[in-house]
Formats: C-alpha cells, sequence, structure tokens
C-alpha cells in the first residue's frame, strides 16, 4: 500500500513541475522591479489624515498607546477646558515595533494603519522613531477606508424675528413692491422720446 502512495505522490509533484515548465519566471530584478504588497499587509506604522481637509483624523483617544505590547507608541493628547483631547504628540518608535498590528485594530477613527511600505532600512537608529509630522508624511497617499461615522454640520440656529422685526420688513416689502413699477414706467417713458428723435 506505501509504495501506491509514493507513486501518488510522485505523479502529483512532477504534474505541479510540469505545469510550471512552460510560465514565465516570477523573479524580480530587484531593485530595479518592485513588488507591490498587498492591501492587508503589514509594513510601518503610519498617520492617516482626512480625505477633505486633510486634518489628522487622531482623537487621542490613546488606544492604540495602550494596545502596543512592546511601547513604541507615545501620544500625549492633554484634556482641553472643553475636556476634549488635543493631540500633541504622536510618536512611534519603529526599532520597537514588532509589526504586531494590535494599535491598528485598537483604533476606531481610521487614524492609524500599517501601510505596506518596506525599504526602510538604515544604519542610523535615530531616523526610525517618527514623529507627527513624519508619520503623516508617510499616510498621505495611503489608501483607506474612512469607517468613522461623521456627525452632520449643525445649522446655526436663527433667532425668530421679534413684533417689532415683523412690522419693518413688512413695511420694506411694500416700499419695494410700490417702487418697482414705477422705475420701469420711467425707463420706458425716457426711451420712447429718443427712439422716436431718432
Ligand atoms: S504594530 Fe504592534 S508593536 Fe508596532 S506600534 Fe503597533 S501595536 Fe506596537
Ligand atoms: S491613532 Fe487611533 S487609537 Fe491611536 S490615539 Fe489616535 S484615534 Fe486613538
Amino acid at each position: 500500500m506505501g509504495i501506491f502512495k509514493d507513486i501518488k505522490a510522485l505523479i502529483t509533484g512532477m504534474g505541479i513541475t510540469t505545469k510550471h515548465l512552460g510560465r514565465h519566471a516570477i523573479t524580480l530584478q530587484y531593485p530595479e522591479e518592485k513588488w507591490t504588497m498587498p492591501e492587508r499587509s503589514r509594513g510601518i506604522v503610519v498617520l492617516l489624515s482626512d480625505k477633505e481637509t486633510g486634518d489628522l483624523n487622531c482623537t487621542g483617544c490613546l488606544l492604540c498607546m495602550k494596545a502596543c505590547p512592546t511601547a513604541a507608541i507615545f501620544v500625549d493628547a492633554p484634556r482641553g477646558e472643553d475636556k476634549k483631547r488635543v493631540l500633541k504628540a504622536f510618536v512611534v518608535d519603529n526599532t520597537l515595533c514588532c509589526f504586531c498590528g494590535l494599535c491598528e485594530e485598537a483604533c476606531n477613527f481610521s487614524a492609524l494603519k500599517m501601510a505596506g511600505m518596506y525599504e526602510l532600512s538604515t544604519d542610523d537608529k535615530s531616523t526610525l522613531i517618527w514623529d507627527m509630522k513624519k508619520l503623516q508624511l508617510m499616510g498621505k497617499d495611503v489608501p483607506y477606508e474612512d469607517t468613522r461615522k461623521k456627525k452632520p454640520v449643525k445649522k446655526p440656529a436663527v433667532p425668530a424675528p421679534t413684533p417689532s422685526e415683523n412690522i419693518v420688513n413688512s413695511k420694506t416689502k411694500t416700499d419695494d413692491e410700490q417702487t418697482a413699477p414705477t422705475e420701469t414706467k420711467s425707463e420706458d417713458k425716457t426711451d420712447s422720446p429718443k427712439d422716436d428723435k431718432e
């Protein structure tokens, strides 16, 4: 029985080899040719900006910082007078990052993504600590799906006109109505004699 199994495996293997014989080689001639990373690949952490305003989507909620197992993220976002967080600093130390993607999963505001980028090697470790500006710049052209629920813009409430304003408005309306036809009449009058003379 064992021998038949081996022969079957051999034939299967040979079949796969023959299938690839006539195909074009898939080896990339790096660095002349570069591979586009798949959409969901975990390359490097970048910050995402709003597609309309260009502002960072980050609300400074600190969830990514708390989720990071290697303490590679530092977020400084103290609360302002209105109790809202103000994002002052966002730093990612790429020398500590293990590319686990937990920060991206923790973020509820489409503010952070592991972009499919590579070729970031350097001999100066200090250049791998990215601040908010660098993170925003790196994430500028990174495509992403905006899952935030935007609140509709509230129109400022218009105060109801007072009774005195109502009277003024109605007066001005009637004045306009009275003056409008007389102006057109006078125009007609001035035009007509001239035309006659000509
Ligand atoms: S990918 Fe993982 S290790 Fe890297 S910053 Fe995000 S949570 Fe931290
Ligand atoms: S990137 Fe996301 S999770 Fe991290 S602080 Fe900003 S909004 Fe919060």
